[in-house]
């Protein structure tokens, strides 16, 4: 079994076992015809609990031959040009020399003694970043595993200063507000940190649901009326849904003026720090106390990779606990910079590799450039869908999301219209042909498009609106051909 151990003897091995890997990978990127093999759970989970894991097949390729069955064959594939669904982007391949050599290495990244240059790297992309956002001199952070993290851990901080205000007078409630667009995650957030179920105020949003600063100012005035704390507000640049963004600068100045925390969520929008042409819409992050990014959302990299930048680097410290094993409060004073010291893991994973392969490799403006193909095309698909009379389209896309309704051409009811949505977007999962992603607005059931993808094209989207047409109707032949037969 010492065979399998990666180490000077097995380097050969290594190389060969990898390369075979990668070969399926490359083999299966190069056959694949459609974003999804259409595979419901029911016909793929014989196959996965029939594998006895207590019998090892013993080398690498019969195990990959298994994996060609049990997961490469009906995988859902990002990189095809009809996957449209979730923010899910293709990789760039130095991101994946990165991921390569990141899991062989095995860095972590909570101490300096297991990581060395790890950390200095991870540190170098945090103050870059940091600078692209604009959080000043004092600003730091860390990588995390995801914006929900990164979410969770702002308002940890948010929190955490919040404190103060609650103790000078006596005990209040703590508020955070975000808009009605926001994501989940802020809720859950909030629920982790034992807040009460109504500490998430929502503010709402308008016609390109964007949070309105004068209802969000009504809203914090009243906290204050109540006796309770504004702990933080939830800025979203890039909402999960529409791509919309916030009011950036107006939000930044309602938290001035009530000295509330300001964390603007950038999980999605972050992609517009590197673009070449649209970092205007950004335009007022650079007043956050803390801020989401996904590099995995917008950046093109592979899951996970996001971090959370905060303007005070001194507010980390309510993520530093000590254990003498690992992180003493000596090695403070001996400047060794330990990583976990503003994190809320401890193991954790050198993904800011990823990036800095990427930043090393494509630049910046690379990166960017990429992004703003996306949301290029994502202006010329909602032109598409606004001179069609077979959609609605929601709101104008300042990112790359097409939020939309097929309208049948018969009038039928709201209700038909939904289920015929609903229908749409489920019979075209299973057809395999495209991967959209559904979403309710204003209570009614539409379908979505994150485009992330430079290789969609128009015709795509066109294609693709063809095929929902076409499911959508025959739903709505069936239902009412079901209703005449009924009646007759
Ligand atoms: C995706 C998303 C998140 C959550 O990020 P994960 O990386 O999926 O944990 C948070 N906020 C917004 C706006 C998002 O789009």
């Amino acid at each position: 079994m010492r065979s399998h151990l990666l180490n000077d003897t097995t380097a050969e091995r290594y190389r060969r076992s990898v390369a075979d890997g990668v070969g399926r990978v490359a083999a299966r990127l190069a056959s694949v015809r459609s974003p999804f093999s259409g595979v419901t759970p029911d016909a793929l989970r014989p196959e996965i609990d029939a594998i006895d894991l207590d019998r090892p097949l013993g080398d690498n390729d019969s195990a990959l031959d298994e994996l060609e069955r049990v997961y490469l064959r009906d995988a859902v594939y990002f990189h095809h040009p009809r996957y449209l669904a979730h923010l899910n982007c293709p990789v760039v391949i130095p991101a994946l020399v990165g991921e390569a050599v990141l899991s062989a290495v095995n860095s972590s990244l909570d101490t300096w003694d297991q990581s060395a240059g790890g950390t200095l790297i991870e540190r170098r992309l945090i103050d870059w970043t940091a600078a692209r956002i604009g959080l000043g001199p004092c600003a730091d952070g860390v990588f995390t595993s995801g914006g929900t993290q990164s979410n969770l851990q702002a308002l940890l901080l948010a929190r955490e200063e919040a404190k103060v205000a609650e103790d000078t007078h006596g005990r209040r409630r703590l508020r955070v507000f975000a808009s009605d667009c926001a994501h989940f995650s802020v809720q859950k957030s909030a629920t982790l940190l034992g807040l009460p179920a109504d500490a998430v105020v929502p503010v709402p949003v308008d016609r390109d649901r964007r949070m309105r600063p004068a209802a969000l100012a009504a809203a914090v005035e009243g906290c204050l009326a109540e006796g309770d704390v504004p702990m933080a507000v939830v800025a979203t640049a890039g909402t999960t849904d529409f791509g919309s963004i916030d009011p950036l600068s107006e939000v930044a100045a309602v938290c001035e003026r009530f000295g509330t925390w300001l964390h603007v969520d950038a999980a999605y929008g972050c992609g517009l720090l590197v673009s070449p042409t649209r970092r205007d819409r950004l335009d007022g992050i650079e007043r956050a106390d803390s801020v989401t990014v996904d590099y995995h959302k917008s950046f093109f990299q592979p899951v996970s990779s996001s971090a959370l930048l905060v303007r005070d680097g001194a507010t980390l410290r309510h993520a530093t606990y000590h254990a003498d094993y690992l992180n003493p409060r000596r090695a403070l004073t001996e400047r060794i910079p330990n990583q976990v010291d503003k994190s809320l893991q401890t193991t954790r994973r050198f993904d800011a590799l990823k990036l800095w392969m990427t930043l090393r490799v494509m630049g910046a403006d690379g990166v960017g450039r990429l992004f703003d193909e996306v949301c290029g095309l994502a202006a010329d698909g909602w032109r598409l869908l606004a001179a069609d009379p077979r959609y609605d389209v929601v709101v104008r896309p300042r990112l790359s999301t097409l939020v939309f309704r097929y309208i049948p051409r018969d009038i039928t009811s709201p209700a038909q219209i939904d289920r015929a949505n609903l229908y749409a977007r489920k019979a075209l999962f299973a057809s395999g042909d495209a991967v959209v992603a559904g979403t309710v607005v204003d209570g009614r059931q539409h379908l979505k498009f994150t485009l992330l993808n430079p290789e969609t094209t128009v015709s795509d989207i066109a294609a693709v609106l063809d095929l929902i047409a076409d499911h959508a109707e025959r739903h709505i032949a069936t239902e009412n051909g079901g209703r005449l037969a009924r009646a007759s």
